[in-house]
């Protein structure tokens, strides 16, 4: 069991495999995490902290005194600011460096500022000073959503490491580890551009998954040109119609995936329900299908009926399945 949520995948990453390699020769002054997702960067910086203060050997082992203290906030020299996400204020960077010259207890001391890019320029002007002239014990880790938003004075002094983007089968797995289905691991694992937080998100949201089972449950009942009449008012009547195709491409891919790579199959996370489908479309048919989708979205947008939007989409694919069998 993992004691933080994305424990296993956020040791996996490459940042933390670059800074576990700086642990070793000697960490920097300061680092920039930078990532759109801000619960993915609050463990990262509790695993970050764990890991330089385990007695394991730097191994984050999480049972440890060091690393109970760093997990429970009560390490003396690992300091946290801004951990409400709120504005930082040029007092609050004062403070902070008002205590970096006071000596640490162990050899380092971490300071970890969550959004740093929620600084004013002030405020930013105010810590470049302390990161032009950094005390030989501290390091300093600017979580960072908006890289845009700090000063380049800031980033040029700070080694930038990215936290965005984990491959689909890492976020599936990590989803499966947190309890969630196979089908709504992958939903999320597909939706998710590759951000864990945004991944639990989604997978937690029972519209995401009403989304898919009727998605799903539409392709598995278009089969003739009738069936089209009893399942266009159901398609459209979808509340959220750009997820409800969101979804639908999903689908979709899966059901390439498996036709492409045979061997993917038991490794890829894709269910019975799709393998089935799959049988029924050929690889050129579902790759027709997925720009007949994005057709149904542009549609949309230039307001044309939800109801004759999903009328054409139904036709379409059944046309595709029918002109382009599977061999
Ligand atoms: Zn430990």
């Amino acid at each position: 069991m993992n004691v933080l949520t994305f424990e296993k995948a956020l040791k996996g990453s490459r940042a933390y495999g670059l800074l576990m390699s700086d642990l070793k020769t000697g960490l920097g002054h300061a680092y920039i995490v930078a990532s759109g997702d801000d619960d993915v960067v609050d463990e990262f910086f509790t695993l970050v902290a764990a890991s330089v203060y385990c007695e394991n050997g730097n191994s984050a082992c999480f049972e440890c005194a060091e690393c109970r203290k760093v997990l429970h906030r009560n390490h003396a020299d690992v300091f946290h600011i801004n951990e409400a996400r709120d504005k930082i204020k040029v007092d609050d960077v004062a403070k902070l460096v008002a205590s970096v010259y006071v000596k640490s207890l162990s050899d380092r001391k971490l300071y970890f500022i969550h959004r740093a890019d929620l600084m004013n320029a002030q405020a930013q002007n105010k810590l470049l000073k302390t990161l032009e002239e950094p005390p030989q014990d501290v390091t300093i880790f600017l979580g960072v959503a908006n890289s845009a938003a700090m000063l380049d004075t800031i980033k040029s002094r700070a080694r930038t490491l990215h936290l965005d983007v984990f491959d689909e089968d890492t976020v599936f797995e990590a989803m499966l580890a947190l309890g969630y289905d196979r089908e709504m691991s992958s939903v999320a694992a597909a939706c998710s551009e590759g951000m864990l937080g945004k991944a639990r998100k989604i997978a937690s949201s029972p519209q995401y998954a009403q989304l898919y089972r009727a998605a799903l449950d539409l392709m598995k009942r278009l089969d003739k040109s009738t069936d089209i009449l009893s399942l266009d008012g159901l398609a459209a009547g979808q509340e959220d119609m750009s997820g409800f195709l969101d979804v639908l491409s999903i689908i979709i891919r899966d059901m390439l995936i498996v036709q492409e790579d045979e061997s993917m199959i038991l490794s890829k996370h894709v269910s019975q329900d799709i393998k089935e489908l799959a049988q029924k479309y050929s690889p050129l048919a579902l790759a027709k299908i997925i720009s007949i989708i994005n057709d149904t979205r542009r549609q949309l947008s230039l307001n044309v009926s939800p109801l004759s939007a999903i009328d054409n989409l139904l036709f379409s694919i059944l046309e595709v399945r029918h002109k382009c069998p599977k061999s």
